[in-house]
């Protein structure tokens, strides 16, 4: 008998084995599934994800030649401020909306994905550029005829477009990450149009993201070298027409690209977070040179330094920028902070913050290039700042239509009513001056008066200035 129990015993035991193990084995299996179908279902839209999008583009690309396809990028412009005006979740239908319109418009042998936030992938088959540009506008025009029915918010697209066929490495394999990577140069370029726009990838988009990278790379070892310098550009005010103050514009005189305008390598900067460095480099220089004048006993003008929006993220922003200013000894209200009407369209409440505490510790601030982007008026009554600087676009052709005329007066006098100085840039013409003083701009900075200039040629500009002022004052002392 107990040998009987012993046997049933094994048995027990046995059946309890397999079926933990079949528990363990579906368990596993199911979370295997899971995760797999994680890896490969994208849950915004129920579309694939990057993963699975690369895995459909390799084996369509084993059965046919690379040669027949390009793949596509596309990106939403602005997307962020898109859900920061109407709500994540009505971005997030944007991102749905999309997805379907793209997925309506393929063809047989196509595949496509949203492979990041409001980036969209596709494997589109390779023709002429106007046919894939086509295409494109096709999916763009569709999605805002969707759109429309839903939200009345402008959407526009930026499009990179690379051929497959230019992303075989040396096995002659096809690396779609660099393809992607491609897509989105060749997008860049065109990306900020007020209009959705395409780009192909070819070898001009190539010249210049190397040329970026060269930049990149020279800027840090430039800045030891001091290629970097601080021109001054005056400003004038309206009524008298001498000078009141001066904006600090950096220069790069490179012993390899030349002589290069911030334009071409401030946006390189602020990608890779360079411009903190070249930011600080300026302000340094200005405060130099106050330095120097109130050791001779000369009262300084306010000098205005861009400071780049990437300020915001770094917790030491505010130390650092003291640590200098109060290293010569500059009271802090003879420094003007320039932040880009744009920088308000992210981290608002963070920028207001900080700007907020430079205030308080008597910085002026100023919000540059205003109407050069969306500006949000309603934004104004809650920025501390001192000054606002009319964007040089408003004076293109503007000043010629009475329509323009009546939008900058009204912008001078809102301005005025929030305690605001205002101050039109790129002024260069006689006719843009006399309007400008007709409606009491306080001040003015463009061609008309003065370039940018170096600081040695600024000092000699503003010497002759002053006298000019001190003879007028005597003239007309003596002709009463
Ligand atoms: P911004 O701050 O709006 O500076 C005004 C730009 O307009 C300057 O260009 C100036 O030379 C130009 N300008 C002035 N008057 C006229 C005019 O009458 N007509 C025309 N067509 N242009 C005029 P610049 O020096 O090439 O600087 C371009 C931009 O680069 C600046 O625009 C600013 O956003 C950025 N930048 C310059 N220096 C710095 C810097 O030290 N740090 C940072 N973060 N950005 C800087
Ligand atoms: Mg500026
Ligand atoms: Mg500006």
């Amino acid at each position: 008998m107990p040998e009987n129990r012993n046997i049933v015993l094994i048995i027990v035991l046995a059946v309890i084995i397999v079926i933990l193990a079949a528990a363990f084995i579906a368990l596993f299996t199911y979370y295997h599934h899971i995760r797999k179908r994680d890896s490969e279902v994208d849950v915004l839209t129920g579309g694939k994800t990057k993963i699975r999008f690369f895995a459909d583009c390799e084996k369509i690309i084993k059965k046919i030649p690379a040669e027949k396809y390009a793949v596509v990028v596309i990106d939403i412009d602005k997307f962020k401020l898109l859900n920061e005006r109407l709500g994540y979740e009505v971005g997030d239908m944007v991102l749905t909306r999309l997805h379907s319109t793209i997925g309506d418009s393929l063809e047989e042998g196509e595949v496509f994905a949203r492979i990041s936030d409001d980036h969209f992938a596709i494997l589109m088959k390779n023709a002429q550029n106007n046919e894939l540009q086509n295409r494109l506008n096709g999916i763009f025009t569709e999605f805002e005829r969707r759109n429309s029915l839903f939200i009345k918010y402008p959407v526009l697209f930026s499009a990179g477009v690379c051929r497959l066929g230019q992303c075989k490495g040396q096995n002659g394999a096809v690396d779609f990450t660099v393809a992607i990577d491609r897509c989105k140069l060749a997008k860049k370029s065109v990306k900020g149009y007020h209009t959705s726009e395409v780009a192909f990838y070819d070898g001009k988009i190539r010249d210049i993201s190397m040329r970026e990278k060269d930049i990149e790379n020279a800027m840090p070892p430039a800045l030891e070298r001091k290629e970097f310098l601080c021109y001054l550009q005056p400003k004038y005010g309206t009524e008298n027409r001498h000078i009141v103050g001066a904006e600090a514009l950096i220069r790069w005189d490179s012993k390899e690209f030349g002589f290069l305008s911030p334009n071409e390598f401030i946006p390189v900067a602020e990608k890779n977070g360079f411009v903190v460095e070249l930011d600080f480099f300026i302000l340094e220089e200005v405060c130099k040179l106050m330095r120097r004048w109130i050791d001779k006993g000369i009262t300084p003008i306010t000098i205005s330094v861009n400071q780049s929006r990437l300020h915001i993220n770094d917790d030491d922003y505010i130390w650092r920028l003291r640590e200098i200013v109060d290293k010569y000894e500059i009271p802090y209200e003879y420094i003007e902070l320039e932040v880009t009407e744009s920088v308000f369209n992210e981290n608002t409440e963070l920028m207001l913050k900080i700007l907020h505490k430079l205030h308080e510790l008597g910085f002026k601030l100023s919000i540059d290039d205003f109407g050069s982007g969306y500006s949000s008026l309603n934004l104004l009554k809650d920025i501390p700042a001192d000054v606002l600087k009319i964007d040089r676009e408003f004076f293109n052709g503007t000043v010629n239509s009475s329509r323009g005329r009546a939008v900058i007066s009204s912008v001078v006098d809102l301005a005025k009513n929030l305690d605001m100085n205002v101050i039109s840039e790129g002024i260069e013409t006689g006719d843009q001056m006399d309007f400008l003083k007709e409606i009491r701009c306080g001040m003015v900075q463009g061609y008309y008066f003065a370039k940018p200039m170096t600081i040695k040629d600024f000092e000699d500009h503003w010497e002759n200035d002053q006298q000019n002022e001190s003879d007028a004052i005597l003239n007309e002392i003596f002709s009463v």
